[in-house]
């Protein structure tokens, strides 16, 4: 079920390892907990059509494919009803029609699932279909992809993501410096050196990233391959994943700590999605 590229990252024999705890399941997420519930960002109440959701100005996030190449224990859309609920090849024209009679999206957003789980004759077909929308001005690709099969990160996908007039956005997700390592780091090169502005974004994990060194490192690693640490996510209270969740208070001593020794860039907006507010919420 784990890529194999992403174990070789974790160290052997340790179950505490920070890459091995976020994909092994264990009886803690079987334990009810009131107040974790199974749609925690109000996903299904933000659908704009099928496989789209719209939350915020300018911006709409399409669902082209449910899957993953990883399976996240802590993920917001475990409960997520893909089947029913992503704009797969067959699905998509319908989406692509109602952004182009919304000359107020600028931005779309491929998020998942993993929108790279799609080939690159079909992501091309798709940006075909955007490309002549003229109000359009940017695609962003959430992914986390390159860091769990880097294999993933082809010459061609590069060339794909360089073609047409729409400014490229990749935004990466990696939780740990350790997911940085051999030939991810390979992958992500290939994709700083493309056209595209490569950010990250992270979600604070206990026992995974919960302390300074750790998000010191993993920011600092982000910025040596030319990766902008984006945002740091406060969990999102869903179903099964209440191990993971860190106190805010810890959240925010980090992060001032953070901000404190590094640069400004090299620091991630600490956040959090509240249902119905207009932007995700910035703690710090
Ligand atoms: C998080 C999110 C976005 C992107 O928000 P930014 O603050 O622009 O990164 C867009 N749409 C939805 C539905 C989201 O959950
Ligand atoms: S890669 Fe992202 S969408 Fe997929 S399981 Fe992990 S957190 Fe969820």
């Amino acid at each position: 079920m784990v890529p194999l590229s992403y174990v070789s990252r974790m160290r052997a024999g340790d179950p505490h390892d920070p890459l091995l705890r976020q994909v092994l399941p264990i009886a803690a997420e079987q334990l009810p907990m009131a107040g974790w519930t199974t749609d925690p960002v109000g996903d299904l109440a933000s659908k704009a059509g099928q496989g789209v959701l719209q939350k915020y100005n300018g911006r709409v996030l399409m669902i082209l494919t449910g899957a993953c190449a990883i399976h996240c224990r802590y993920c917001f859309r475990r409960h997520y009803p893909y089947a029913d609920e992503s704009a797969g090849p067959r699905e998509w024209a319908s989406a692509v029609e109602s952004i182009a009679a919304d000359k107020s999206i600028e931005e779309v957003i491929l998020s998942g699932g993993d929108p790279l789980v799609l080939d690159d004759v079909l992501l091309a077909e798709f940006l075909a279909a955007i490309e002549p929308i003229k109000h359009l001005k940017r695609l962003r690709i959430h992914t986390r992809l390159p860091i769990v099969i880097p294999d993933r990160a082809t010459d061609a996908l590069a060339q794909l993501i360089d073609s047409g007039r729409l400014t490229k956005l990749l935004v990466l997700h990696a939780n740990h410096a350790n997911e940085l390592t051999g030939d991810a780091r390979l992958a992500i090169e290939k994709l700083a050196n493309t056209n595209a502005m490569l950010l990250n974004q992270a979600v604070l994990l206990r026992g995974v990233n919960d302390s300074l060194a750790a998000q010191r490192t993993l920011c600092q690693r982000l910025v040596e391959l030319r990766v902008m640490p984006y945002y740091l996510h406060q969990l999102d209270r869903v179903t099964g994943a209440a191990h993971f969740e860190t106190p805010l208070a810890k959240g925010l001593d980090i992060v001032r700590r953070l901000r404190a020794e590094l640069p400004g860039y090299m620091v991630p907006r600490y956040v959090q999605e509240i249902a119905g507010e207009p932007n995700k919420r910035v703690l710090a």
